[in-house]
């Protein structure tokens, strides 16, 4: 077999991938399971789909959506993948240990974990806020969700001695977006960001830590934002348009398969250019 190695790097450690002859191998899910939360809708829904197609054999969706035609689409379009709905709301420490538990019980092994689950919401000035009720409710969906799921999966990397966490932050997690006031959301997505550097330093002998930043995508989650202020935005995307959840499958792909055995700490950042800018 072809190796990509040229040279005596010495011992590698055990999960790393048998070496392919074939690039685009590396990049295939075949046999590997995964959890993805907030699957059942949006840049979830579309990461689910991406995972099937590279071969995945288990999917385990988390959410707290009561609609799940989503969930039998997708185990309709993909039989050869054993795809479960897991009803738990990311908020509560408690369901998050014990959903995670069930799946790690049901699948044996879970090699990639997606914790996408998310909420926007326009504050407005942090200033004006009467009671607490606005910030505990974004920080505890946008990052305390994100910490339980960390923290139960990374004891679970741990004892299987290889894992890939990837996270979704936001262009948010980088830079402020005016006029849209949303100090609660920027914070829990920068904590996001620094989580995935700080838990990759941490697990790096057993596992990989990434994050990905998306920019303005065509989903639910911005409906509430007026029409008029998106058109702004765009107008200052220098790609000039909203992203498709698609446009960001390949980059939660890569950071979740053996095409990224070297990778973690890593941000990648899918926003059209926004924040090059
Ligand atoms: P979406 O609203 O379409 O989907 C989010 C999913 O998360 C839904 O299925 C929802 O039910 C689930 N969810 C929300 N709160 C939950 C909770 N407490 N417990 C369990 N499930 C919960 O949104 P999306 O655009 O697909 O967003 C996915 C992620 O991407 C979020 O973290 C969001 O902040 C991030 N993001 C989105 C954009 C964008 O422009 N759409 C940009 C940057 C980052």
């Amino acid at each position: 077999a072809t190796s990509y190695c040229n040279k005596d790097i010495g011992n590698l450690p055990a999960q790393f991938p048998s070496l392919s002859p074939n690039i685009l191998d590396l990049f295939l899910l075949t046999g590997k399971s995964a959890v993805i939360t907030g699957g059942a809708r949006g840049i979830g829904y579309v990461i689910s789909e991406a995972y099937c197609q590279a071969g995945l054999k288990n999917l385990a969706i988390i959410d707290y959506a009561a609609n799940v035609l989503n969930i039998e689409k997708l185990q309709a379009q993909f039989p050869k993948t054993n795809i479960t709905y897991n009803h738990c709301d990311v908020r509560k420490s408690d369901e998050v240990a014990k959903v995670i538990g069930e799946i790690h019980q049901n699948f044996g092994e879970i090699d990639i974990f997606v914790a996408n689950a998310g909420i926007a919401w326009t504050d407005g000035p942090l200033i004006d806020q009467d009671n607490d009720d606005l910030w505990h409710n974004v920080v505890n969906v946008d990052l305390n969700g994100v910490y339980y799921c960390a923290k139960n999966i990374g004891r679970i990397f741990r004892d299987q001695g290889k894992g890939s966490l990837v996270m979704t932050a936001s262009m948010s997690a980088h830079i402020v977006n005016v006029p849209q006031l949303q100090a609660a959301y920027n914070a829990a997505k920068a904590g996001v960001l620094h989580l995935g550097k700080s838990l990759a330093v941490e697990w790096a002998p057993f596992a990989r830590v990434n994050t990905v930043s998306p920019g303005y995508i065509a989903t639910e989650l911005s409906d509430f934002i007026p029409e008029d202020q998106k058109n702004k935005w765009y107008s200052i995307t220098p790609k000039g348009r909203q992203g498709l959840p698609r446009e960001l499958c390949g980059a939660y792909l890569y950071l979740a398969s053996d095409a990224a055995t070297f990778v973690t700490g890593a941000d990648l950042r899918v926003d059209g250019g926004y924040c090059a800018v």
